[in-house]
Order: C-alpha cells, then structure tokens, then sequence
C-alpha cells in the first residue's frame, strides 16, 4: 500500500478530531492491516509510473476526493483553507503550501514534537490554545453539510467566533438523525451563527461578504474554511487505466459517499477479486 502522507487512514484520521467515535474503525483497520502483514510504505506518493514499474496484476485507486477553493474574488487568499490545508494544519502533515509562516511553523513544531500524531493531545491542546491565536479569532466555514458543521462546532468549542455559511437549506448532511439535530444545536450553543440558503460572494484579508434571507452581509474572517468543492476524481487511475493496466477506484476518489460509502466499495472490489 503506498500512502503519501506520514499516517494511514486519510480523511478518516483527520475526522477522529471532530468525531472521536470514528477512531475506533481506524484503530480496527490499522490492525488489520498489521494481522495481515500488509506492506505498507508511507511518505510514498503514487504516480503512474511508480505504480506500473511494481508490475502489479491489479491496482486499487483510493486516493480520496479532490477539494477546490471557492471560485469567488478572494478565493485563492492564503487565509482561506481547504480541507487539505486544515489537515496540514492539524495534523503537521500534508501539502502546507500557501499557508502563512506562522501556521507552517505550528505544523512543522507539531510534527517534530509528535503531538501531531495524537488525535486526543491535538484534541486538547487546541482546546486550550486555539482561543489565543489570532488567526483563529474570527473564523468563517463555508458549506454547511457534515464536514463543515462538525468543523464549526470543533472551533466554537475552542473559543473561535464561527460564523456557518452554508448554500443548502439542510445542515449536517448526510448525518443520520437525530445526531443531525444533535449537531445543530451542540453548534448553535457553542456560539455557531448560522446562515442556511446563503450566497458566497467575496472574501477579502478581513471579511466575508454573502447574501442571505435577501441581504448582503458581511462577517469578520481571520481564517475562512471551505468545507464545500469536494469532487470525485481519480487522475491517477485514468493513467493507469489508459496504459492498460486493471485498475479499480474505491471510496470518495469513485464517489463522494463518506465513510460507509468508501467501506461498502472497498468491500465491493475486495469481494470481486
Ligand atoms: C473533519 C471531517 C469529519 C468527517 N467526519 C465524518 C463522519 O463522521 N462520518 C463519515 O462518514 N465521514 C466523515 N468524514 C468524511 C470521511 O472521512 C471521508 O469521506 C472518507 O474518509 C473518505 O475515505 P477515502 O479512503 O475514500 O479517502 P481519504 O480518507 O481521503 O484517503 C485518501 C488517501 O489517499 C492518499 N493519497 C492521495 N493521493 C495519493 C497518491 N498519489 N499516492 C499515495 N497516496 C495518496 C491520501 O494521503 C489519503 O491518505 C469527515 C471528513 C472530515 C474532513
């Protein structure tokens, strides 16, 4: 298995923050995959090239979804995240690129320290420290489905001003319920303002402007988090795929369907082999 971060467990990893319960599939995987002896190489990323000159018979492509930043003015600002700049962030592994000093400096400090390998020392050490930082003071999640509402809820708690713009009408999908409930009301006492059926139309070094309910608003934003944009795409098994060799794409790289979604295609292709 070639992984290019430092860690197995991809989105699922980053996610144990927010939802602590979602460890114990990782821990369940991580083990499996030492019971079964499986080769691992971490820090590796795959290319076409790499993967073809390991002559294998059968490719399986689970490379996670790809994620873009807002096409709107103030975009591309290095104070806007994606969920692959939060994870850089979080978790001191990833690409940083385009991030301020400051917060390279915080994930390359986490990484060497290793509490960036611990989702509950991240867990607690943000709880005491991320109030104090000034970049998140003010911070604007944009898209209000599970992702972005479980992250507005993770910051409120530490003590950010979250302000959730969501485009939809409906919050936390495809939570279940009621921890869909749950989630709206845990975020709306931590503090969470909440703006559903809303526009996103700039962000600039200070602001987030969007129309909402007929209106222009405009929010402060030290940092702005993009929690909508994900795609499915998998380049990588395209090129493997046009060189002929048999290649299978599983989890949200086939189709954006979450945990369950990526376990049951797993298991599909699995099953079929
Ligand atoms: C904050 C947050 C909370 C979430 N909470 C939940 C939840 O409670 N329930 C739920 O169902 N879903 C949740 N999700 C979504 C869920 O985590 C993902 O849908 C799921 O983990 C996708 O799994 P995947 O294996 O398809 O992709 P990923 O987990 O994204 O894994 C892709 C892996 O491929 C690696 N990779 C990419 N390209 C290459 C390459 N070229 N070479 C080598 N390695 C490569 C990446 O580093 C990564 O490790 C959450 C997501 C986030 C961000």
């Amino acid at each position: 298995m070639l992984e290019k971060a430092d860690r197995v467990g991809g989105t699922l990893w980053f996610s144990t923050l927010t939802t602590p319960d979602n460890g114990r599939l990782l821990t369940w995987l991580q083990n499996e995959a030492t019971r079964l002896g499986i080769d691992i190489r971490l820090t590796t990323t795959a290319t076409a090239d790499s993967v073809r000159a390991l002559s294998p018979d059968v490719v399986v492509v689970a490379t996670g979804a790809v994620r873009e930043r807002p096409a709107v003015p103030g975009g591309d600002l290095p104070h806007v995240h994606t969920g692959d700049t939060m994870r850089a962030l979080m978790t001191g592994s990833g690409d940083a690129t385009g991030q301020s000093p400051l917060l390279r400096i915080m994930g390359r400090l986490g990484g060497l320290t290793g509490i960036t390998k611990s989702p509950d020392k991240i867990r607690y050490l943000s709880s005491k420290f991320l109030k104090l930082l000034p970049m998140t003071r003010n911070v604007v999640v944009v898209g209000g489905s599970l992702v972005g509402l479980e992250l507005a809820e993770f910051l409120a708690e530490r003590g950010s001003r979250v302000t959730l713009v969501a485009e939809g009408g409906q919050l936390g999908v495809p939570m279940a319920m009621p921890r869909r409930w749950t989630a709206v009301k845990h975020a709306r006492e931590n503090g969470v303002n909440i703006y559903r059926d809303a526009t996103l139309k700039r962000i600039t070094r200070k602001t987030v402007e969007f129309i909402a309910g007929g209106e222009t608003l405009s929010v402060r934003a030290s940092m702005v988090i993009v929690a909508t944009g994900v795609s499915a795409a998998a380049p990588l098994a395209e090129d493997l795929s046009a060189s002929g060799v048999d290649v299978h794409v599983v989890g949200d790289a086939g189709s954006v369907d979450y945990i369950e979604g990526a376990v049951h295609s797993a298991w599909k292709i699995a099953t079929a082999l």
